[in-house]
């Protein structure tokens, strides 16, 4: 061997152990970020009454957001991170977990008011060794993202799969009813700057499976406001584009983190059914991230869902009675047809239980009063049902 060429061999090895050196750091300091972050306050295992065990079992339950697929951690296996991975979803007897692409998050991130500006969601990117299309750029972040589930679902021996379509809902709905230790991912959008400003991506982005899509996320973006942003206000003309792209594309357009004026233009524009996949209302706890009942009631009125947030500036607690009674405040506004789940799981909120102690809840809402047939239907039932109407 030539002198040189083992030389190189030498200096490409030792390249080679850099980046993976680098990269074991990035993981690390990702995951202790995740640990602070995503705190359950109770960690499992959890104890219910056999009453909520059995009416449990018998459950389609389904949750309208979850951030799991941004913190890089192998879904399959079960961690102690986090709320989220196909173990913990299968015992907890999830049937259906929408999973969020989280495009780009500001440092400092507050309810009030942020900017653009920064982005916590490029050091995640680098951390994780996310391809360097996603450096820069919003959308291949989005569709990294998807193919992070896809890898999931092709890596799980059938056990966790992505519904994209109609179909796809009733062959899982037949395959689970014979084996419900499977468990399935539908794959939103939070905040419509993942389409790096150009309504038309709806299409790109439509086509990578994503299904769910909310104009913003903790800034303004061009398609609309966040409540969390600086000028806070309504859809813009890029913004209806995107709702009527969204709707023909059957994807359903999001309400949660819009500002007041942006929940407002969509409520006047959609011919689809709107939903808040995870939110909180003024009525239990007042603050601008809140639905106020006039617009509780307008997203019911589209035939649209109610996701109710388990952390605790959105039920207004930090147990499950707490998430308990924000589920019973939302259906005396909107109607019990009209409310689901939105726990915002591995979201960087403090919540009460993991994925796998959703049993908890179901036990809560049998103390709270509600019937066997109205807690199956916010458990799970309404999104089930809301699905199979709208996906293409
Ligand atoms: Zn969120």
């Amino acid at each position: 061997m030539r002198r040189g060429a083992g030389l190189a061999a030498a200096t490409g090895v030792a390249a080679a152990a850099t980046v993976v050196g680098s990269r074991l750091v990035g993981r690390a300091l990702v995951g202790r970020t995740e640990a602070r972050l995503c705190v359950t306050t109770n960690p499992p295992p959890y104890r219910a009454s056999d009453r909520a065990h059995a009416l449990h079992e018998t459950l389609w339950v389904a949750d309208l957001h979850a951030d799991s697929l941004l913190w890089g951690r192998d879904l399959l296996e079960r961690s102690e991170r986090g709320q989220v991975d196909v173990p913990r979803l299968v015992e907890g007897n999830v049937a259906l977990q929408v999973m969020a692409a989280t495009t780009k998050s500001p440092r400092h991130l507050n309810l009030e008011l942020n900017d653009d500006r920064s982005d916590d969601v490029v050091l995640l990117a680098l951390a994780l060794g996310w391809p360097p299309a996603t450096w820069r750029r919003l959308l291949p972040r989005a569709l990294h993202l998807a193919a992070r589930a896809d890898d999931l679902a092709a890596r799980s021996d059938g056990r966790f799969r992505v519904i994209r379509s109609r179909d796809d809902l009733a062959a899982y709905e037949a395959a689970r009813s014979l084996d419900p230790r499977l468990t399935a991912g539908l794959l939103a959008i939070e905040g419509a700057h993942a389409l790096d400003g150009d309504p038309a991506a709806v299409e790109v982005v439509a086509d990578a499976g994503f299904r769910m899509m909310s104009p913003s996320h903790f800034f303004d973006t061009a398609f609309g406001g966040s409540a969390h942003g600086i000028e806070k206000g309504g859809l813009t003309a890029a913004g209806r584009e995107m709702v009527r792209r969204m709707e023909a594309r059957g994807m359903l357009v999001d309400v949660a983190h819009a500002s007041a004026a942006t929940i407002d233009d969509i409520l006047a524009v959609a011919v689809r059914p709107v939903v808040a996949s995870h939110t909180g209302f003024r009525g239990v706890a007042d603050n601008s991230r809140n639905l106020t009942d006039a617009q509780t009631r307008g997203i019911a009125e589209t035939g649209g869902l109610l996701g109710v947030g388990f952390w605790p500036t959105a039920c207004g607690g930090d147990d499950a009675a707490a998430i308990a009674r924000a589920i019973r405040y939302a259906v005396d506004v909107a109607g019990v047809e009209h409310v689901g789940l939105g726990s915002d799981f591995d979201g960087a909120v403090p919540v009460p239980f993991d994925a796998s102690g959703l049993v908890v809840l179901t036990d809560a809402l049998i103390d709270a009063g509600m019937s066997d047939d109205e807690i199956a239907k916010v458990m799970g039932g309404n999104a089930q049902r809301l699905l199979a109407d709208v996906l293409p």
